[in-house]
C-alpha cells in the first residue's frame, strides 16, 4: 500500500473546511453485516423480490420473515467497527461535518456520530403502509408477523426504502446540499450502483470537492472522480488514517 496516498489523505482531512462522508454497505462488513453485492453478498443467498414494495404488500408475512433474517438478526447483534469509530472521532474533533449513509443498520449513530443523514431510512423505525404513521422498532413484533398499525390497523413495514419506493425527499435533498458544500468527500464501501444515491459523490465533485475513496475493490467512482484511492478493508484503512491524524499530529 502506497504510504504517500495515506499521508496525502490525512493532509486533506486535516486541511479541509467542510468534509462529508458517503458510506455504503462495505463499511459494516467488518461488523458482520453482509453487503448486497460481491463475495458473501445478500443477493447470493436471497431473492431481491422480498425487498420489492409490491411483493411486500402482497405477502407481508413472507417478506417480513426474510427481512428479519437479512437485516434484524444481523444488525441487532453487531457493533460498530473501527471505521465507524474513526468517523465519529473525526466529527467530534471538528474534522467531519456530516455523514451521509446508504446504510440502514444504525451503526454510525451507535458509534457516536451525530449529524447522520440516512438516505435509505433505518431499521430503528417502522412505518404504516397506509397512514404513514411512524413508530419505534421493538423486537416483540417478531412474535406476531406482520406487525399492525396502532392507528389504522394496516401493515407496518421497516422504515427503510424498498425497491419501487422513492428516496425520502428531505434526506436526499439535504445530502445533495451538503455534498455541494463539501471541499472534501470521503467515500467508503459503496459500489456506486444504487441509483439515485450513487449520484451524490458526483455532485460533490462537480462543485469542486476532492474525493478520497476507501474500498476493497475498484468501484464506479474509482476511475471517474476519485483523487485518492485507498484499497483495503475499511477498518484497516481507517485505523491507519486514525494513527496518522490523531497520534502523529499530537
Ligand atoms: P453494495 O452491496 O452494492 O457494495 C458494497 C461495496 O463495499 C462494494 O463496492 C465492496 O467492494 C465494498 N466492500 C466490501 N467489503 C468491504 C470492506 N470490508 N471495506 C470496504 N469496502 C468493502 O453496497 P452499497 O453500494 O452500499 O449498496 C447497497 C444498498 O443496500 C445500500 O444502499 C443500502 O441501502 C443497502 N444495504 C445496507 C446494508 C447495511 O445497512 N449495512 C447492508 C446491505 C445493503
Ligand atoms: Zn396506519
Amino acid at each position: 500500500m502506497d504510504n504517500n496516498n495515506f499521508h496525502s489523505a490525512a493532509e486533506l482531512i486535516l486541511n479541509s473546511s467542510f468534509t462529508s462522508l458517503f458510506s455504503g454497505a462495505g463499511i459494516s462488513v467488518e461488523s458482520g453485516i453482509p453487503p448486497f453485492r460481491g463475495e458473501g453478498g445478500i443477493w447470493g443467498k436471497y431473492d431481491p423480490k422480498y425487498l420489492d414494495i409490491n411483493f411486500f404488500k402482497d405477502k407481508p408475512e413472507e417478506s417480513w420473515q426474510v427481512i428479519r433474517e437479512i437485516f434484524y438478526d444481523s444488525s441487532l447483534n453487531v457493533n460498530p467497527n473501527s471505521a465507524h469509530n474513526f468517523f465519529s472521532r473525526l466529527e467530534t474533533n471538528g474534522l467531519l461535518q456530516v455523514l451521509i449513509t446508504q446504510n440502514i443498520d444504525d451503526l454510525h449513530r451507535r458509534s457516536g456520530s451525530y449529524n447522520v443523514i440516512e438516505i435509505h431510512g433505518s431499521v430503528k423505525k417502522l412505518i404504516c403502509i397506509s397512514c404513514r404513521l411512524k413508530s419505534n422498532f421493538n423486537k416483540n413484533i417478531f412474535e406476531n408477523l406482520p406487525p399492525k398499525c396502532s392507528n389504522c390497523g394496516s401493515i407496518l413495514k421497516p422504515d427503510f426504502i424498498f425497491f419501487g419506493e422513492p428516496l425520502p425527499a428531505y434526506e436526499f435533498s439535504t445530502a445533495i446540499e451538503n455534498s455541494k458544500k463539501s471541499d472534501l468527500q470521503i467515500i467508503v464501501g459503496t459500489s456506486g450502483e444504487v441509483f439515485p444515491a450513487s449520484k451524490i459523490p458526483f455532485t460533490a465533485k462537480d462543485e469542486g470537492a476532492k474525493i478520497i475513496e476507501i474500498n476493497t475493490t475498484r468501484s464506479n467512482y474509482t476511475d471517474t472522480i476519485t483523487d485518492i484511492f485507498l484499497e483495503g478493508k475499511a477498518g484497516d484503512i481507517c485505523s491507519r488514517l486514525s494513527d496518522l491524524i490523531f497520534t502523529e499530529n499530537k
